[in-house]
C-alpha cells in the first residue's frame, strides 16, 4: 500500500440551530475578530444570531469580503486583528470570509503583508485560533488547511496546517437563504472537490471512501436543493457532503479541473464553482482518454464508477443550469494563450494521474469553447 498522511485536528460540531450555541465552543479569549462578506450574513439574520450568542466577548466586525477576496482585503481586515490584539477569528459565510478569516489569522501572528507568505517564501508561526461557519454549502473551508486568495488575475491557493480551523460550526439553517445560482454554484464546487480528490495521485482508501460518499449525496441532493431550497433535510446533506468534499482535499488537493477553473473567475468574473461545473466534462473526457500504460492505475476504474454514478456527467451540469460551453462566457479562441499561462506551472498540475503537457491544456480549452 502507498504512504499517506491523515490530519484532522478540526473539531466538527454539526446541527440545525449549532450557530446560537458557539459561545460553548470558542477558546477563553476576551476579544475576537468576525470576518464576514458584505451582506448575506446580515440579512440572513446569521450575523445577528453570531452576536448574540457572543454577547459576553469582545467583538470586532470585518465585513468587507469581497468574492473571490484579494489580498488587499486580507491586509486591511489584519490590522483590525493587530490593532485590537483579538485572540481568536471567526470565519462567517462562504468560502470568500473563511478564506479571509484564516489568512487574517496568520497575519495576526506573523509580521509583514499577505504577499510575503502566498507569493514569497516566508516561513509562518502557528495562526490565532480559527472557527468557521460556512453558510454555503460548498468549499469545505471550514475543515481544510488551505485559503485561496486572489493577486491581481491570479488566483493563489496557501496551504498550512495552522490554518485547520479548532472548530468547524456547520448549521445547516445558514444554508437555506442561498439563492438557487449560488445553491447550484457552490454544490458542483463540492462535488468538484470530491472527484477530483478522488482521483488525485495523493488519494487514500480512507479519502476514497469519503469522497464516493459526498458524490453519491451530491447527484441525490443537488437537484432537489437546486429545485426546493427550503428542503432543510436535502440542504443538511448538501452542507454534510461539502463539509466530507473538505475533508478528502484536505488530504488529496485538487487536481487539473480547478486550475482550469480560475481563469474563468479572474478574466470573466464566472462564479468559482460555476467555473469547474462549465469545465467539468472537458476535464474528465482528457483524463479518460489514454489512460494506458500510464503509472496510476486505478484511474480508469475510478473514471468508470463516476461514470457509474452520473451516467452522462455533461447532461447532469447542463440540467443544474450550468452551461459546459465556454463561448456562452463570452470566452474565446483569443483568450486561450493567457488561460493556458495561468494554469501552467500550478501545483495541481502536479497532483493529476496523468501527464499534462501545455497542447493538453489549449485542447481542453478548444473543446470546450
Ligand atoms: P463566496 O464567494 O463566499 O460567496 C458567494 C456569494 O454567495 C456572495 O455573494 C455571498 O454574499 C453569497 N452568500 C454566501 N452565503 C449565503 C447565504 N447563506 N445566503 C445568501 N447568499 C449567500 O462563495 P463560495 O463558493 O462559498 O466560496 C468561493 C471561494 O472559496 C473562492 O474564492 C474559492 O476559490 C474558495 N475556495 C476555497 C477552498 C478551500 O479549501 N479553502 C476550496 C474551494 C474554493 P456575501 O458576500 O454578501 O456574504
Ligand atoms: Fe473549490
Amino acid at each position: 500500500m502507498k504512504k499517506f498522511e491523515y490530519f484532522s485536528p478540526t473539531r466538527i460540531v454539526f446541527g440545525e440551530e449549532k450557530l446560537q450555541e458557539v459561545a460553548n465552543f470558542v477558546p477563553p479569549v476576551e476579544k475576537i475578530l468576525v470576518v464576514t462578506g458584505r451582506s448575506s450574513s446580515k440579512k440572513s439574520g446569521a450575523l445577528d444570531l453570531l452576536k448574540a450568542s457572543l454577547k459576553e466577548k469582545t467583538l470586532f466586525i470585518f465585513d468587507e469580503v469581497e468574492e473571490n477576496p484579494g489580498i488587499e482585503t486580507v491586509n486591511k481586515g489584519t490590522r483590525i486583528a493587530r490593532e485590537e490584539k483579538v485572540g481568536l477569528i471567526i470565519g462567517l459565510g462562504g468560502g470568500s470570509p473563511m478564506d479571509a478569516a484564516k489568512c487574517i489569522a496568520l497575519l495576526a501572528t506573523n509580521d509583514g503583508v499577505m504577499e510575503n507568505y502566498l507569493g514569497g517564501d516566508k516561513d509562518a508561526y502557528s495562526p490565532l485560533p480559527i472557527i468557521a461557519i460556512p453558510t454555503t454549502a460548498g468549499t469545505g473551508s471550514e475543515v481544510t488547511q488551505h485559503a485561496v486568495i486572489t493577486m491581481g488575475s491570479h488566483k493563489k491557493g496557501y496551504s498550512n496546517t495552522g490554518l485547520f480551523p479548532k472548530v468547524a460550526v456547520l448549521d445547516p439553517t445558514l444554508t437555506l437563504s442561498m439563492p438557487p445560482e449560488i445553491t447550484v454554484n457552490t454544490g458542483v464546487d463540492a462535488l468538484t472537490h470530491s472527484i477530483e480528490g478522488y482521483l488525485s495521485t495523493l488519494a487514500t482508501p480512507e479519502s476514497d471512501n469519503v469522497a464516493v460518499e459526498a458524490i453519491r449525496i451530491i447527484k441525490k441532493e443537488l437537484p432537489k436543493v437546486a429545485q426546493d431550497g427550503r428542503n432543510l433535510e436535502a440542504r443538511s446533506r448538501m452542507l454534510y457532503a461539502s463539509m466530507l468534499g473538505g475533508l478528502v482535499i484536505s488530504r488529496t488537493r485538487t487536481i487539473i479541473l480547478h486550475a482550469l477553473g480560475y481563469p474563468l473567475t479572474t478574466f470573466y468574473g464566472v462564479p468559482h464553482g460555476r467555473a469547474n461545473g462549465a469545465m467539468l466534462p472537458w476535464a474528465f473526457e482528457f483524463l479518460g482518454r489514454d489512460v494506458g500504460g500510464q503509472s496510476f492505475e486505478p484511474l480508469q476504474e475510478k473514471i468508470s464508477s463516476i461514470t457509474q454514478i452520473f451516467g452522462d456527467i455533461n447532461e447532469f451540469i447542463n440540467n443544474l443550469g450550468i452551461s459546459t460551453k465556454l463561448s456562452d462566457y463570452g470566452i474565446t479562441q483569443n483568450d486561450i494563450p493567457r488561460f493556458i499561462k495561468d494554469v501552467w506551472g500550478r501545483r495541481n498540475l502536479g497532483v493529476t494521474p496523468k501527464e499534462v503537457k501545455r497542447e493538453d491544456i489549449e485542447n481542453i480549452y478548444k473543446r470546450a469553447l
